[in-house]
């Protein structure tokens, strides 16, 4: 398993990993096979949207706060219970067909790694099965 770094700049933010992805899985000489992006963190997700318009992921975070606010009511006392929510809701891992050494993706989509808590230095876990 192979692993990089991000580090984000605020409490809410989603950060492009594809070219991260894409460059990990080329310096393993990988050609094909699957490959599992997963995120190792609590309040920190990835997910699959278009990368073209930066107001995607906007309105995304943006429309993510509305649906889950930073102040409850909520149990957790730590006073990041909407990050571990928001974290659940967009899930912790992604899977990819690697087809010519590269994640394969619509003309669109990118691959983001979703900031709840920031600003912090979150690790990515990528698992290549196959070639
Ligand atoms: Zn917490």
């Amino acid at each position: 398993m192979e692993q990089f770094t991000v580090r984000t700049n605020q409490r809410m933010e989603m950060v492009d990993i594809t070219d991260q992805v894409n460059s990990l899985l080329s310096k393993s000489g990988a050609k094909e096979g699957l490959c599992i992006v997963y995120i190792p963190h609590t309040t920190c997700g990835v997910t699959v949207n278009e990368g073209a318009d930066p107001a995607v992921a906007r309105d995304i975070l943006e429309h993510l706060a509305r649906l889950v606010p930073k102040t409850g009511p909520y149990h957790h006392r730590e006073g990041n219970a909407d990050s571990h929510i928001l974290t659940t809701l967009v899930g912790s891992s992604q899977a990819f067909v690697v087809q010519g050494g590269k994640v394969r993706l619509g003309t669109w989509q990118r691959i983001f790694l979703c900031e709840f808590d920031g600003p912090r230095t979150r690790t990515v876990w990528v698992k290549l099965i196959g070639a």
